[in-house]
Parts: C-alpha cells; sequence; structure tokens
C-alpha cells in the first residue's frame, strides 16, 4: 500500500504538522518512500457534522439505500467525514461496507409518540411506559445514541408540548447509558428542557427554547448542543405552513427572531456547542460549512466555529484527532479554512482511511 506524507500548518493553534499516513492509519514516525501529498497546507481532522439523516429524503419520507449513498458522498465531498446521524427510518448499516462513505455514527430511529413527529419516520410509543424498551431497543440497533423526539406541536392545544413524562425519562436515559448509549432529543420549544436536562440527557437538539435557567442546567450537567442553526432558518416556512395554528407559528417565529441570544447565552456560559446541519428532510446535505459560519454569527470565534464541526466535535463523539495509529481521515486546504464556507466545503484534497481523494477543485 502506498503511503503518504502531509506537511503545513494545523488548528486550533496554527502551529506546524508533518504527518504519514499508511495502511490506513496516521503515523507521527516518518514512513519510507512515503509520497508527499502537499508541502506547505493547512491540515484538518475531517469534518463532522453532527446532526444529519443519511437515509431522510430531501423534501420528506424515507430514502431508499442508493439515495442514501448519494447523501453520504455529498457529505464526503464538502469533507464531512464523520456524521452522527440523529435518526434515520431505514437501515443504512450497509454503507458502512463502502470505504469510499464517511463513517457514520447511528442513532437508530427516532423514537416519538403518535402524531407527535413527522409522520413516517420515528418509531411511535402508545404508552410512556413503553419508553425503557424502546430505548433500550434503539441503543442496540444504533452505534452509541438514541434520538427522542422531546417535543413537538399538540394539536389539541395548538402549540409545542412536551412528549413524556419526567419520570420515565429518567429511567429510559439510564437504561440507554446502561447499555453504553449517549441520549439526545430534538426540542424546539421551552417546556421539554428541564425534565430531560435535569434526567441527565446527555445532548440537547436545536435548543432554542433555552432561557438562562435552562442554560445554567445545562452547564451544571455537562449537556451538550447542537443547534442547527441551518435548520432554524427555516422556523419562518414551518410557522407560514401552519395557519390553522396560530399560537404554535407565533411560538415558532419567537423562537427564530431570538436564536441568536440563546445560542450565544449558551456559548457565553460554557455550554458545549458542536455543529450539525440537520441535513435530511428540509435541509440538502453538504452544508456544514455554512453551520460553521452561523455559528460565528452568533458568537462562536472563528477557530471555535470550525473546532466544533472539526477537532472538538470528534473528541466528544470519542474518534481520534491526529494521534499516532488514528484513523487517517483529514483534509488538506491550500487556504485557511477559515476564510469562509466558499473555501471550507472545497478541500483541496480529502483522505479517507487513507485514501487521498483529490476534489472538483
Ligand atoms: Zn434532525
Amino acid at each position: 500500500m502506498t503511503a503518504y506524507r502531509v506537511c503545513g500548518r494545523t488548528l486550533p493553534d496554527e502551529g506546524p504538522i508533518e504527518l504519514w499516513i499508511v495502511d490506513g492509519k496516521i503515523s507521527v514516525e516518518p514512513v519510507r518512500n512515503a509520497q508527499t501529498l502537499c508541502e506547505n497546507g493547512w491540515i484538518l481532522p475531517g469534518l463532522v457534522d453532527a446532526h444529519c439523516h443519511v437515509g431522510i429524503r430531501y423534501g420528506g419520507g424515507p430514502e431508499d439505500l442508493a439515495g442514501a449513498i448519494e447523501q453520504a458522498k455529498t457529505e464526503r465531498d464538502v469533507g464531512a467525514l464523520l456524521l452522527r446521524d440523529a435518526g434515520s427510518p431505514i437501515d443504512t448499516r450497509e454503507l458502512d461496507d463502502y470505504d469510499d462513505l464517511p463513517r457514520i455514527i447511528r442513532a437508530g430511529r427516532h423514537i416519538a409518540t403518535p402524531k407527535r413527529y413527522i409522520r413516517g419516520l420515528a418509531v411511535d410509543i402508545e404508552d410512556d411506559s413503553q419508553l425503557p424498551e424502546a430505548v433500550v431497543q434503539q441503543a442496540r440497533f444504533g452505534d452509541g445514541w438514541v434520538k427522542l423526539i422531546g417535543d413537538w406541536i399538540d394539536r389539541s392545544v395548538g402549540d409545542l408540548r412536551p412528549l413524556w413524562d419526567e419520570k420515565i425519562l429518567k429511567t429510559a436515559i439510564d437504561a440507554a447509558h446502561a447499555e453504553g448509549a449517549r441520549v439526545t432529543a430534538h426540542v424546539f420549544g421551552e417546556d421539554a428542557l428541564p425534565g430531560l436536562i435535569s434526567a441527565g440527557i446527555d445532548c440537547i437538539e436545536h435548543g432554542t427554547g433555552l432561557t438562562d435557567e435552562t442554560i445554567e442546567m445545562m452547564v451544571e450537567h455537562k449537556t451538550a448542543l447542537v443547534p442547527t442553526l441551518v435548520n432554524i432558518a427555516t422556523f419562518p416556512d414551518i410557522a407560514a405552513s401552519a395557519s390553522n395554528y396560530p399560537v404554535y407559528a407565533r411560538h415558532m417565529r419567537d423562537l427564530h427572531a431570538r436564536v441568536a441570544t440563546t445560542v450565544g447565552r449558551a456559548h457565553d456560559a460554557g455550554v458545549k456547542i458542536y455543529a450539525g446541519t440537520d441535513a435530511g428532510g428540509s435541509i440538502r446535505h453538504g452544508r456544514i460549512a455554512d453551520e460553521v459560519q452561523a455559528l460565528t454569527d452568533v458568537g462562536l470565534t472563528p477557530t471555535e466555529a470550525l473546532g466544533a464541526a472539526s477537532w472538538t466535535a470528534r473528541s466528544w463523539l470519542g474518534w481520534p484527532g491526529f494521534e499516532h495509529g488514528a484513523p487517517a481521515d483529514l483534509l488538506v486546504y491550500s487556504v485557511d479554512p477559515r476564510t469562509g464556507p466558499d473555501v471550507l466545503s472545497a478541500p483541496d484534497l480529502v483522505v479517507l482511511r487513507g485514501v487521498p481523494r483529490p476534489t472538483g477543485s
């Protein structure tokens, strides 16, 4: 197998780096007869989309396997080499057999109650008491994460409302932890947050309803946040299509209007924030660079925002960066990748499982 060498600078410290790639792994020791891929590039661990859906069709509904493969390729080509799949209605484990596709950390299927999520995507629980069992089942089906729907519109009241009772949440989250899995939840509004956070949930998706009080709870419980800002930008569209539910529509517009303050406050308070696009469904795949930009717009420094989609996110998900023996999933840029989304989404070279893949640029 050909060995390679890359040399240049890396982040967060802009320090010099020289790495060798052999047998799909990174070596910090020189490897003989290595072919030099770059002499003076910006070298980053592969990007992470910490919230996307491989297997949900753009426009809605389950995707077929060929479509899921195309989604994964789209992510790879913009440098997203590690995906945390936040719930998929189809079994995409076959994608793990393809060496040229990004690595996927799955959360199984979304867990909801009848009529309380997008139709056809979730496993529906008829009775709260079945939640712990459902969580264990999805923990065994996934790759270390379980995804709950924490709140959704309740059409009988015409507004967002929590799905679960606090007591059963604690039992369910404990059950997931006993299986070695972490739990996350979709939450748009305010009311579901205290119950989920105090029950020990590991992460909140969206989190637009965070208040100073629940931000403080997240800090105390070390709960992570994946705000999916490129998806929050669609809230006005969601509101516009919900004219039969004016309270809900107003609520969604209000959450949208203050999202920059909400996420900025969470960041200032010390909540760990990671980049996820929510691609699949209403967002196209391949948008991670836009999310990084959006995170800088709410107050993360460009280096923090990029880390939230690369080295920091990898470490949170249990994947190494540039240590000796780590999988060689990396990106090479000729220009500082913090320059902007056009640069970040077009690496000069993608190295996946040790194999260099020149990109369109
Ligand atoms: Zn999602």
